[in-house]
């Protein structure tokens, strides 16, 4: 195990509203949705997401993975499904920055 492992779970910026460094309050689970807040209850069935710049995962819920920082934690397939769509806006923006090195060899 990492040591700060539950710094992993934090959605930095995304609300405007830093965890606190309490760690009774840092096991608070914030869904990483655009414009989504709500906050993981203990029987909810959440997803948890993690992507990179050319790859997105989607996975089950496993407590585990919360010590990954790259993980964000989403309440249902809708924050999913927008998280994927600003995913694949991304992926584009990527794309072309890959041709443009591409035609430069
Ligand atoms: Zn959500």
């Amino acid at each position: 195990m990492v040591h700060g492992a539950d710094s992993g779970i934090q959605t930095k910026g995304l609300q405007g509203q830093a965890m606190s460094p309490n760690p009774y309050i840092s096991t608070v689970i914030r869904c990483a949705g655009p414009n989504c807040d709500r906050i993981r209850g203990e029987n909810n069935h959440w997803l948890m997401c993690r992507s990179n710049p050319v790859a997105f995962y989607i996975e089950a819920w496993n407590s585990d993975g919360l010590g990954d920082d790259r993980i964000k934690p989403l309440c249902g397939d809708q924050c999913a499904s927008k998280l994927f769509a600003r995913f694949l806006s991304d992926l584009k923006c990527a794309e072309s920055t890959v041709a443009k090195e591409a035609n430069r060899s």
